[in-house]
């Protein structure tokens, strides 16, 4: 795909009615949304009649065919009230893209029904194969149904996404959810933002990252997820102090962790770092049914070593539950991956972003 004169060469361009047809705007943000309606065509329909108050740049259907109807220099109403990182009113530098998706689904005796069909007398169901289930970023624990996208769906957003960066100097890709919380929850769990951003800005393609490190990232109480290089071997600490209990061996330098969250200073990273390393047979539980995970640690007291003759400790404080994945075994030893959540000197972490 390619951007030329604020257009996506080879698109189809149907102009919605509501945008801001005087002024320009240099975008450097792009905000994901779904559009929970019933199709990208109606939705196209919808952006177009001359009643309509809201736009997108772009509308991607079911299938991945896109639909621009605001040139890319020009101001879309999409984002509304919104605010992010010290930035407020998105419409002023971002660029829209609605995704053709009914959005949050409502369980009614066992079965999903879209927000209009959950209305209606005589509902018609979701094909149970179409119903994601996840906790949303923006929730606690509740885990919530949502719309599957399509594969063809989150293939083109990607490509349009790396096209836009190439024509203009993008910073930040965020779903609305992220810039106006507790008002909108789109894209929603079921699109794979973190996956979108990590690999179009960062060049990191988080689809290569094991699922125990997926886990990680979603149990976290993260609202957006930067990945940061570290520049120095690093210490890496329980709470946010210099003179807290190390959590595990120092990072490499060069290593790249997801920073989760800062302390009030400023001067920490809270961080996700994967680690791997030795461990007890003792202390596992193998878990053969076809899980993502090899298994799981049973007792707070495992430990993790450096090699199978436990030279050296690795990890001060792996918990119970944790999972991991088996990358070797030796006798009663057992060489695993898992992701560990600590503190590390912000001033020693490069933020891609
Ligand atoms: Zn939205």
């Amino acid at each position: 795909m390619e951007i030329k004169n604020n257009r996506l060469v080879g698109a189809t361009f149907v102009e919605a009615n509501a945008y801001n047809k005087t002024a320009t705007i240099k975008p450097d943000a792009i905000i994901i949304h779904y559009t929970a309606g019933a199709s990208g065509a109606a939705t196209v329909k919808l952006f177009a009649a001359k009643t309509a108050t809201t736009s997108a740049h772009f509308v991607v259907s079911e299938d991945g065919t896109i639909t621009q109807m605001v040139d890319l220099n020009r101001k879309a109403y999409h984002a509304g009230t919104s605010s992010y990182n010290g930035r407020s009113s998105y419409n002023g530098f971002s660029i829209g893209i609605e995704i053709s998706n009914p959005g949050y689904l409502k369980k009614i005796d066992g079965k999903y029904y879209t927000w209009w069909e959950a209305k209606k007398e005589n509902k018609t169901p979701v094909d149970p194969s179409k119903v994601f289930t996840g906790k949303h970023r923006n929730a606690v624990t509740t885990m919530t149904y949502w719309y599957k996208y399509t594969d063809a769906q989150i293939a083109a957003v990607k490509e349009l996404c790396k096209a836009i960066c190439k024509a203009y100097d993008i910073k930040e890709i965020l779903g609305h959810e992220e810039i106006a919380p507790g008002r909108k929850c789109d894209p929603g769990p079921a699109y794979p933002l973190d996956e979108l951003r990590n690999e179009v800005l960062f060049g990191s393609n988080t689809a290569n990252l094991s699922d125990i490190f997926k886990e990680a990232i979603s149990k976290s109480a993260a609202t957006s997820l930067t990945i940061g290089k570290v520049k120095v071997k690093l210490n890496f600490r329980q709470q946010p102090s210099t003179t807290a209990a190390l959590k595990s061996s120092p990072i490499a330098a060069n290593s790249y962790v997801y920073i989760i969250g800062k302390d009030s200073s400023g001067e920490w990273f809270n961080i996700l770092h994967e680690i791997s390393g030795w461990i007890d047979k003792e202390y596992i539980e193998q878990d053969n049914t076809d899980s993502d995970y090899d298994g799981w640690l049973n007792s707070d007291k495992a430990m993790l070593y450096s090699d199978q003759k436990k030279s050296r400790r690795m990890v001060s404080d792996l918990k119970t539950g944790t999972k991991f994945n088996i990358l070797e075994q030796q006798e009663n030893m057992f060489r695993i991956k898992a992701v560990v959540e600590g503190w590390a000197c912000a001033k020693y972490i490069t933020e891609q972003k």
